[in-house]
């Protein structure tokens, strides 16, 4: 099962990603983690994508493609993949068509976690994130077991440099003008699922599982 995976700044994809990886065993290509990376490792996309991602605009469509393209190139994901964050434009809806016929890789749907901006906002403001492992926390919704650190490494949690309100409405912004782009682009091939991501985890979790199965 290949899938795409398609929402919002702070509408849940990350934490449902995770359970969709481990019950269906796919492995997440996140373009956000991958960018998060180069930058770490400051590599010279790495230093192009680092002052776009901190005002919360978007990498240009050729250096994210090229990522995916890289990552593809590891020849690990013929168990599933689920895309995480990508594709975010129409070009790259395209580009990401053609990159998974010539790897063999059929779409088997998209699901798109649809979330109010007033939900989003507050879900932003609460977030801490593992700066090591990635693990995402939300002060009140899903507080880690110690106060400011990661369950799973002990790692001091951190507050994302694009993770407050200026930043956001940035990143929504870009979103709203380009995801109906790909939300019609696949509703023509007949892949789009929208599903409610209002509710606690499981509760989406719940709906999710429904539409894949
Ligand atoms: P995310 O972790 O998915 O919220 O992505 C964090 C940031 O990485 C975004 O705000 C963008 O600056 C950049 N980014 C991630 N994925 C893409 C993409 N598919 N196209 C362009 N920029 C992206």
């Amino acid at each position: 099962m290949n899938l795409v995976f398609l929402g919002a700044a702070a509408s849940g994809k990350g934490t449902q990603a995770k359970k969709i990886e481990a019950e269906f065993g796919l492995v997440q290509v996140s373009t956000g983690d991958l960018l998060r990376e180069a930058v770490r490792a400051e590599t010279p996309l790495g230093r192009i994508a680092d002052p776009l991602m901190k005002q919360g605009n978007l990498v240009p469509d050729d250096l994210v493609i090229g990522i995916i393209e890289e990552r593809l190139k590891q020849g690990d994901l013929g168990g599933g993949v689920l895309f995480d964050g990508f594709p975010r434009t129409g070009p790259q809806a395209i580009a990401l068509d053609e990159m998974l016929i010539r790897n063999a890789l059929p779409l088997t749907k998209v699901l798109s976690l649809e979330v109010p901006e007033s939900v989003l906002l507050e879900r932003v403001l609460g977030r801490r994130s593992c700066p090591t492992c990635g693990a995402v926390y939300h002060l009140k919704a899903a507080p880690p077991k110690r106060e400011g650190l990661c369950d799973h490494d002990g790692a001091a949690l951190v507050v994302r440099s694009d993770d407050n309100e200026e930043k956001l409405k940035n990143r929504l912004a870009g979103f709203r003008l380009e995801i109906p782009k790909v939300k019609a682009h696949y509703a023509a091939a007949k892949l789009l699922a929208e599903i409610d991501g209002q509710g606690a985890p499981d509760v989406v979790y719940a709906r999710i599982q429904a539409v894949i199965r």
